[in-house]
C-alpha cells in the first residue's frame, strides 16, 4: 500500500508581466493506492496547476506545504525521478515529441522506470493487448508521440502509458475533454483495467460529472479558487450535476 500526501501546497506561476500569482493557496489531499479520487471544479480554479505541481513542472513554484509518495519528499525530487517513485501524469495538454515513436517511446519510459529494459517478447504481447485494448491501431505504434493525434488519440495514448507503466499514483487532468461517448468508454474501461490490475491511487481531474458514469471514485473534492472548498463522497458529483458550481462561488 501507498500513500501520497498532499499537505498546506502553496502554488505561484510567474506572469509574463513579471508579476507572480498565487494559484493554490493551501491544498491538503491524501490519496491511498487504489483509491479513486475526484478532483472537480470550474475552469481557472487550479486543478492543472495542482497535476503540473506534482508532476514537478518549472513554471510552478512551491512557495509552501509538502508533497510526499510513502514519506518521501516528492518535491525535493526531479522530474524523472517523481517517474520512477512512480508517479504518472497525463497532461490536459500533451506535448509533441517530434522523431520519437509510440513504440520507443513507451519502451524507453518502462526502461527509464524499472530501470532495467523489459523482456522484450512479453514486452512486445503486453503493448499489443494493452493496444487492442484500447481499440489503437497497430500502426498507431509507429506514429511519433502527439504529433498529429487527434484529440481522442492523446488521450488514448496517455492511459496506454498508464497501463504499461503501471504507475502507483495516476494523476489524469481532463482525461475526458474532447472525448465522443464511445472514445470516453474504451478511455474509462483502460482506467478501470489499471485499477484492476495494479490497484494505483487516482486523481481524477475534471470540470464535467459525465466520465464518473464510468469511472467511479471514492472521494469527490471540490476545488474552487486554489484550494479544496468541499469534500465528500460519490453523491457529491450528483449534487454537481444538479446544481454546477455557482454555490461555492462567492457573489462578485
Ligand atoms: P484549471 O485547470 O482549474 O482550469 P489552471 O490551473 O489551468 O486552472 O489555472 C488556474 C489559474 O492560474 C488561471 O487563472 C490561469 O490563468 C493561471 N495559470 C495557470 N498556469 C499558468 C501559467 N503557466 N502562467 C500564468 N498563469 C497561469
Ligand atoms: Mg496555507
Ligand atoms: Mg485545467
Amino acid at each position: 500500500m501507498s500513500t501520497l500526501e498532499i499537505r498546506d501546497l502553496h502554488v505561484t506561476v510567474d506572469e509574463a508581466d513579471g508579476s507572480v500569482k498565487e494559484i493554490l493557496r493551501g491544498v491538503d489531499l491524501t490519496i491511498a493506492s487504489g483509491e479513486v479520487h475526484a478532483v472537480m471544479g470550474p475552469n481557472g480554479s487550479g486543478k492543472s496547476t495542482l497535476a503540473y505541481s506534482i508532476a514537478g513542472h518549472p513554471k510552478y513554484t512551491v512557495t509552501g506545504g509538502t508533497v510526499t509518495l510513502d514519506g518521501e519528499d516528492v518535491l525535493a525530487m526531479s522530474v524523472d525521478e517523481r517517474a520512477r517513485a512512480g508517479l504518472f501524469l497525463a497532461m490536459q495538454y500533451p506535448v509533441e515529441v517530434p522523431g520519437v515513436t509510440v513504440s520507443n517511446f513507451l519502451r524507453t519510459a518502462k526502461t527509464a522506470i524499472d530501470g532495467e529494459a523489459p523482456k522484450l517478447r512479453t514486452w512486445v504481447k503486453d503493448v499489443k493487448q494493452a493496444m487492442d485494448d484500447l481499440k489503437m491501431d497497430a500502426s498507431f505504434a509507429e506514429r511519433n508521440v502527439n504529433e498529429h493525434f487527434s484529440g481522442g488519440e492523446k488521450k488514448r495514448h496517455e492511459i496506454l502509458q498508464m497501463e504499461l507503466l503501471k504507475p502507483k499514483f495516476a494523476v489524469l487532468d481532463e482525461t475526458d475533454s474532447g472525448l465522443d461517448v464511445d472514445a470516453l468508454k474504451i478511455v474509462s474501461e483502460g482506467v478501470n483495467r489499471s485499477l484492476a490490475q495494479a490497484g494505483p491511487g487516482v486523481l481524477l481531474i475534471t470540470h464535467y460529472t459525465r466520465i464518473l458514469r464510468y469511472i467511479k471514485p471514492q472521494f469527490v473534492h471540490v476545488f474552487v479558487n486554489g484550494k479544496i472548498a468541499e469534500q465528500g463522497g460519490p453523491e457529491l458529483a450528483d449534487s454537481l450535476e444538479e446544481t454546477g458550481y455557482d454555490r461555492f462561488l462567492s457573489p462578485a
